[in-house]
């Protein structure tokens, strides 16, 4: 890692660092593209891909003119060469083009900010290219964060965590030996639903769910933080990055979200990292590999707050949370299973076809239904997420 930073400093100084932007159009995939136009003279876009918002992606192309423009979804690929093409910009679609996109050799850095599974593969390549990656896909790690660990490993990428709670972990450990940390302490905002009765809960409608109290996100993840999976989700990630034993990763809510996380050591000291909630300052931190560049819009005022609280998290209410444990305990495709049955079931809730609380449910059911695999590879992980989406899905259907 020492080597890793001084090389780091050394680019930053000489050398424009070059960006493959997976999820371009999204939430975070522009507060990226914000952050490389305000540091021109260190980053430039080699590659642009979206998922389906075609129209979004054409002009973020023609804004930043990267060597190829990708589109996920096959369906969107004329309309995207119609209007790139003429002016001289090339253009791709499907996901074999992302893999091979990522694997450029024009690429110094792959930044991974689409939602779900399908994040997985384009990681993957980029490990097997040997690119690091600025990794805002939490599903890739808790899909297989096993096998992405054993691949870093025969791999000279580095993989550095987006996610506004694991850099602030990182942020903590830096300097510190692994051997003196007692518990890593992940921060809650506790979502839109935390002072919501179980009886409301089984009422709420997708745009009560959509309103969250401190961060601007996409619909998917926003929906996590309602049912609070992203903190199991984020207790996942954080094992596969930081290599503590689970029962020493624990979530507390913080409604504010100005403490981002915090790491307790074995001496009673606790570090945490605190910001506004501006995930400009996770992402600049990524892409500077620690070193520090201009992030967030503005420092935090802290004349301006009046107060910080911490409470428990309520598992009764929330029970998304303790699955994390359990994935961590069965580990195999338990993880991929819960991810899986829960992208079905969010899509599902957002179009107001199940209830806020038949999420946890749906995953419960796909959980005892899809068969349990304690070594699953590559192959197994597309099979088991398939099987598992097609079983949530026939569930949804037939009004379980
Ligand atoms: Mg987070």
């Amino acid at each position: 890692m020492y080597l890793c930073i001084q090389i780091t400093t050394y680019l930053n100084v000489d050398y424009q660092k070059k960006l493959a932007i997976i999820g371009a159009t999204g939430s975070i995939g522009t507060q990226t593209l914000d952050i490389v136009a305000r540091h021109p003279e260190k980053y430039s876009v080699s590659v642009l891909i979206a998922n389906t918002r075609v129209d979004t992606l054409i002009q973020l192309a023609i804004k930043h003119r990267p060597k190829l423009t990708i589109i996920a979804d096959s369906t969107k690929y004329w309309k995207l060469k119609n209007e790139l093409e003429p002016l001289g910009l090339e253009c791709a679609s499907g996901h074999e083009a992302i893999c091979d996109a990522v694997s450029r050799d024009d690429i110094d850095m792959v930044v991974n900010a689409t939602v779900g599974y399908s994040g997985l593969r384009p990681t993957l390549s980029a490990i097997d290219a040997g690119k690091d990656i600025a990794l805002a896909n939490k599903e890739t790690l808790v899909v297989a964060g096993e096998i992405i660990n054993q691949r870093l490993e025969s791999s000279p990428s580095h993989l550095y965590p987006i996610d506004s709670e694991h850099s602030a972990i990182w942020q903590c450990l830096r300097g510190e030996n692994p051997e003196s940390v007692n518990r890593l302490i992940i921060t809650a905002s506790g979502g839109p639903f935390r002072q919501t009765s179980i009886d409301t809960l089984k009422k709420v409608s997708a745009s009560d769910a959509l309103q969250h109290p401190s961060w601007s996100m996409g619909a998917k993840i926003t929906i996590d933080s309602a049912t609070m999976l992203n903190k199991a989700f984020e207790i996942i990630e954080a094992y596969w990055l930081f290599n503590i034993p689970a029962h020493r990763i624990v979530p507390i809510v913080h409604p504010q979200s100005i403490v981002h996380s915090m790491v307790e050591f074995n001496d009673g000291s606790i570090k945490a990292q605190l910001g506004v909630p501006d995930m400009r300052l996770p992402i600049a931190y990524a892409l500077g590999e620690t070193v520090r560049l201009a992030g967030a819009e503005r420092p935090l005022n802290f004349s301006e707050m009046s107060n910080l609280t911490f409470e428990e998290p309520d598992t009764e209410r929330f029970p998304c949370i303790n699955l994390a444990y359990h994935a961590l305990e069965q580990r195999g495709n338990t993880a991929c299973i819960i991810n899986a049955a829960n992208e079905i079931a969010v899509a599902a809730f957002l179009t107001g076809r199940i209830k806020f609380l038949d999420i946890y449910e749906l995953i419960i059911k796909a959980l005892e239904h899809i068969p349990y695999i304690s070594t699953p590879t590559i192959e197994d992980y597309m099979e088991c997420n398939s099987e598992t989406r097609n079983f949530t899905e026939n569930l949804i259907h037939s009004n379980y």
